[in-house]
């Protein structure tokens, strides 16, 4: 994995450190992340955060592990996700962010967080529409407990290669006017195990992988997870 990492980086002109690896652990037992933290994996994603609770209280052992919540995140389920996770990566509403902020700790540092923005239009996809980033990212960043690090997208399922580019360059575009009016924003999420060459050569900072890494989801393995 980390090699087909490098060699899109690689392709892209990009130094060698630009992009990190998310390994998306949900649905996948504990005993998987933890041999992959064996080999030096810090980051892992999940999407569920029953899941996310019991693996972490399952792999609190392993000091120097960082949680991503990358799924949607109702507010009634904030404070878990508030106690446990370094970074949540998909921010949609203002709401769900000032609940994060007052519900992290005093004792963590700033859990940090991306936006995700609907780059592909549809109506069924998450997270906030191109015209309201700017409004939505400038109160983010002003929560105090929250340090507002980049941008996420999860774009439409296309064979479309054309598509697909323009949708992860919109959301560098989107990076870039953000930080023309004074933000400072370092991070994209975006790649995942079947598009992350795209994603990198568009510039992406973190791609999110689970398939590629961890093998096919099957109904078994969500049921565990799950539990
Ligand atoms: C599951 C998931 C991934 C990983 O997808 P793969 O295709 O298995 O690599 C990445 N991002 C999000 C938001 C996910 O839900």
């Amino acid at each position: 994995m980390l090699a087909r990492i490098r060699t899109a980086v690689t392709l892209a002109g990009r130094p060698a450190d630009a992009v990190q690896l998310l390994a998306v652990s949900k649905t996948f037992p504990a005993a998987d992340i933890a041999e992959l933290y064996a080999h030096g994996q810090r980051d892992f994603g999940e999407n569920y955060v029953q899941e996310l609770a019991g693996k972490a209280e399952m792999l609190a052992n392993l000091p120097e592990l960082r949680w991503h919540f990358i799924g949607p995140l109702q507010s009634n389920k904030t404070r878990i996700v508030a106690e446990t996770a370094s970074w949540v990566h998909a921010i949609d509403r203002l709401k769900i962010a000032e609940r994060l902020s007052s519900q992290r700790p005093e004792h963590l540092p700033p859990l940090q967080v991306c936006l995700q923005v609907n780059v592909s239009g549809e109506t069924s996809k998450s997270g906030v529409t191109p015209e309201g980033l700017g409004e939505l990212a400038q109160a983010v960043a002003a929560l105090p407990r929250l340090k507002l690090r980049g941008l996420m997208c999860i774009p439409e399922a296309t064979n479309d290669q054309t598509w697909l580019s323009e949708q992860f360059r919109q959301l560098r575009q989107l990076q870039q006017a953000l930080n023309t009016q004074g933000l400072q924003l370092d991070t994209l999420s975006m790649g995942m195990s079947g598009d992350l060459e795209s994603a990198i050569t568009e510039g992406a900072t973190l791609v999110r992988i689970g398939t590629a890494l961890f093998g096919t989801r099957t109904i078994s393995n969500q049921a565990q997870g799950t539990t």
